[in-house]
């Protein structure tokens, strides 16, 4: 037997963090049983130190979990055609996005689960659509309706890396740790119910409602993309270039359909933007945007090998 610190953020609300925790040990069959209640009562009063002291929030979920949750979420995709139907008219398409963007990028030594999770990267066959997605354990979705607006293989590299970033961050688990933590834990303390996080899972994937990005974790996700790409090809700040594009199209303020998913799960596109900018200025690069050229961008590249192809 060996013990295992648990720690749960309970919020609705970034701004206003609780957070408890509790000392379980972990028997040999996987079933949890409470430890001590005094030990209980006197982290809940230490917590916030606790909190503070560690990195992008509390996840009680192990990355194998997030495996597990991905490879589940992922099937339940891969069986529902009618909603993700996946783009097989050209298959040239995805095999670049593939090997140019999207394996060049998970070889940055900063991603460092990519021996654990099963990066791979999918292609969603709807126009109607711009929008891209990130599973627990590395399957990234991106839909081609996204794909026709982009420009330039930096805007996709800086989507791809962003994307990649949810999945290495583990916001996902972070947010249902955030969003059951205490039922989880209590009913794996009272040990009457070990299969509670498959429920979860299964729960999760009803209306996709865990795609529902926090503020932070945008703005997390975004300044992981910067420093990936700063071990690749492409221009660092390719991330923004989609939030310029629709601002330029003056479709940020209209919102109109097409965005509305992209913007509900991807939240304040204007921030972002100059969020970026700060982040190139203080690394001494450049401050270009979507419509410039030159080196890091691959604009013909792009037209070439995907958006031409998708027409
Ligand atoms: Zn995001």
């Amino acid at each position: 037997m060996h013990s295992i610190f648990f720690s749960v953020i309970i919020s609705n609300d970034y701004d206003e963090i609780k957070s408890w925790s509790i000392i379980i040990t972990k028997k040999n069959n996987g079933r949890f049983m409470k430890f001590s209640k005094h030990i209980v009562t006197i982290l809940i009063i230490v917590c916030p130190f606790i909190y503070n002291s560690c990195d992008g929030g509390l996840n009680i979920f192990s990355k194998s979990d997030d495996v597990q949750l991905g490879l589940d979420i992922n099937t339940q995709i891969l069986n529902d055609p009618q909603q993700f139907p996946i783009y097989r008219t050209d298959l040239s398409v995805k095999a670049y996005i593939n090997s140019r963007i999207f394996q060049h990028i998970l070889a940055s030594p900063l991603i460092e689960s990519k021996d654990i999770y099963n990066y791979q990267i999918e292609i969603i066959d709807d126009d109607s659509v711009m929008n891209a997605f990130a599973l627990p354990g590395g399957y990234i979705y991106v839909y081609t309706g996204l794909l026709e607006y982009l420009n330039s293989e930096a805007a996709l590299a800086g989507i791809v890396g962003h994307e990649i970033a949810h999945a290495e961050l583990r916001h996902a688990t972070q947010r249902m740790t955030a969003q059951y933590g205490v039922s989880v834990l209590l009913n794996l303390i009272l040990g009457e119910n070990p299969s509670q996080i498959a429920e979860i899972a299964s729960n999760l994937f009803v209306g996709f409602a865990f795609l529902a990005n926090s503020r932070s974790d945008e703005s997390e996700s975004d300044m992981e993309s910067f420093n990936y790409l700063k071990d690749t090809r492409y221009y660092p700040g390719g991330v923004k270039f989609f939030f310029e594009h629709l601002k330029a199209d003056n479709l940020v303020s209209q919102n109109p359909g097409k965005i509305e998913t992209f913007l509900s799960t991807h939240p304040n596109p204007l921030e972002r933007i100059s969020e970026i900018n700060n982040l190139l200025q203080q690394a001494n690069i450049e401050v270009r945007d979507f419509n410039s050229t030159g080196s890091g961008i691959y604009r013909d590249e792009y037209s070439v090998n995907i958006k031409n192809k998708l027409r």
